[in-house]
């Protein structure tokens, strides 16, 4: 894929950029190595004033970045807005409490005698240059969400971005570096996929982060894994949404409309399969499918656009692909199912919701990175419980429900990284983001996430 600028509204190339060669990679995996061993032995209130000068510089930035991402990949420049000010709130919050979340853990005396020692304590030491390999979809978050944690933690980092996404990759080197971090702390690489292997074996580099889709997730573990690196990996979800009779369904339907179309559909943690027990099913469907089919699609720069672009042509061939996949099995288009007949330019797509979606569809087990919803009619709790985790994934997951069983039982039994009732899906920093089964392993944000690239170190006195 070449490195460049393509407007998904336009489908117009914008700028190119020429990758990095190899002298180029190797002076930034070299300058990264060197700014490590000054910048580990820096104090957390250092760090943390660089940082807070990062995000008040992120701040000043917001409409211009914002603008930049919008070109780049799609999302509604609301959306890109609201984005960066997220990441500007995580810089901040990771500033101020990072020095607590890593503070030395004391051994209780008693088990430090048990050991024959008079004292221990575990101390949270970086573990030197992470490899970043991210996605598109959002281009600024996903990268701060790795790259706040990760430097307040005393690590310094590379990115590899998606490259589609070079200017918003550009700016993020560009903004750690005017923030004051010594050269070399945070550094971009203009690489595309296959050069990924060659900075991952090099033995200076410590440990990588990966978020995108399965395939990009296996090919890193698996040479973090021959080479013995720790890697966290955020991969693609299809997380469910399930509705029960407790629920007030008018807020429900509401909040699936934003769940199922935020970034244009192309979030992990979207909600993607609609499952509605059969009491509430009509009218839950009635309410989403008029939700989703009222939504304004279009250019993605205009105020009151509510769907912009999928962030690609091929993106769009694939869901377009699952969509004809699952009407020729059977299932019925209650919305959308085409393209829209207004948009001849550019990878748009409606808002669509499939009822009568069975197991031997595509859409049952993979994701859909765009507007497209599944609607599932369920006659009991079980069977809704069961559904939900009938997936390779395990990102999130939505539950509606005012029923207290009913909680403790999605608690106990649903196989995801996240469980939300009565709303949508969301990250915070303060609350650990990860999955489990396909969609990856470790945690990102919360102390969690700051201490998976952390040696815990014991220190043990005799
Ligand atoms: P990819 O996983 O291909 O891209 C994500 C990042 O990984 C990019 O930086 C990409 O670089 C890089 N990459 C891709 N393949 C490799 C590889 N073999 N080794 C190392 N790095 C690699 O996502 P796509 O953009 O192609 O999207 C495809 C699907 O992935 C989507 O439809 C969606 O299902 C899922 N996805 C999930 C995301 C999430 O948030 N969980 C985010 C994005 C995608 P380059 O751009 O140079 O190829």
């Amino acid at each position: 894929m070449p490195i460049a600028t393509v407007n998904p509204a336009t489908g117009e190339t914008l700028k190119t950029f020429e990758p990095h060669g190899p002298d180029e990679i190797e002076a930034t995996v070299a300058r990264a190595a060197s700014a490590f061993r000054e910048y580990r032995t820096t104090s957390f209130a250092e760090r943390s004033e660089l940082m807070r000068r990062a995000a008040d510089l992120l701040e000043k930035d917001r409409d211009e970045i914002a603008a930049i991402m919008t070109t780049e990949m799609g999302k509604t420049l609301a959306a890109a807005r609201a984005e960066a000010a997220k990441c500007v709130k995580a810089m901040r919050w990771y500033a101020e409490r990072a020095e607590g979340l890593l503070a030395d853990e004391r051994v209780d005396t008693a088990d430090v005698e048990d050991s024959g020692g008079s004292r221990a304590y575990v101390r949270y030491r970086p573990l030197g240059v992470v490899l970043a390999v991210m996605p598109w979809n959002f281009p600024l978050w996903q990268v701060v969400r790795f790259a706040a944690p990760a430097l307040m933690a005393g690590n310094v980092g590379l990115l590899k971005h998606a490259s589609n996404v070079p200017q918003t990759a550009l700016y993020l080197g560009d903004l750690f570096r005017r923030a004051g971090f010594p050269e070399g702390c945070f550094a971009t690489l203009l690489i595309g996929s296959r050069e990924v292997e060659g900075v991952l074996r090099d033995s200076r580099v410590a440990a990588a982060t990966l978020t995108g889709s399965e395939p990009a997730g296996r090919s890193v573990a698996s040479i973090a894994g021959d080479e013995v690196k720790k890697t966290v990996l955020e991969l693609g979800g299809s997380d469910p949404y399930i509705v029960l009779p407790s629920a007030d369904v008018a807020a429900a339907a509401k909040t699936a409309v934003t769940a199922r179309v935020q970034n244009n559909g192309q979030s992990c943690i979207a909600a993607k399969r609609f499952i509605v027990h059969t009491d509430v099913h009509d009218e839950f469907a009635e309410r989403f499918v008029a939700g989703m089919a009222a939504l304004s699609v279009g250019d993605p720069m205009r105020e009151g656009t509510d769907v912009g672009p999928v962030s690609s042509e091929q993106g769009r061939a694939d869901l377009e692909e699952l969509v004809d996949d699952a009407t020729a099995r059977g299932a019925t288009a209650l919305c959308g199912g085409r393209r829209p007949q207004d948009q001849p330019k550019g990878w748009f797509y409606e808002p669509t919701v499939l009822a009568g979606v069975t197991p031997d569809m595509r859409i049952h087990h993979e994701e859909a990175f765009g507007p497209v919803a599944t609607l599932y009619r369920v006659p009991d709790l079980d069977a809704a419980v069961d559904l939900a985790n009938d997936t390779p994934f395990g990102l999130s997951s939505n539950v509606w429900t005012s029923d207290n069983a009913e909680q403790h039982r999605c608690v106990r039994d649903l196989q995801a990284g996240g469980i939300f009732f009565n709303g949508m899906t969301a990250s915070h920093p303060a609350m650990p983001f990860g999955g489990v089964k396909r969609s990856g392993y470790g945690r990102e944000l919360a102390d969690h996430g700051i201490r998976e690239f952390c040696n815990a170190t014991t220190v043990w006195y005799g």
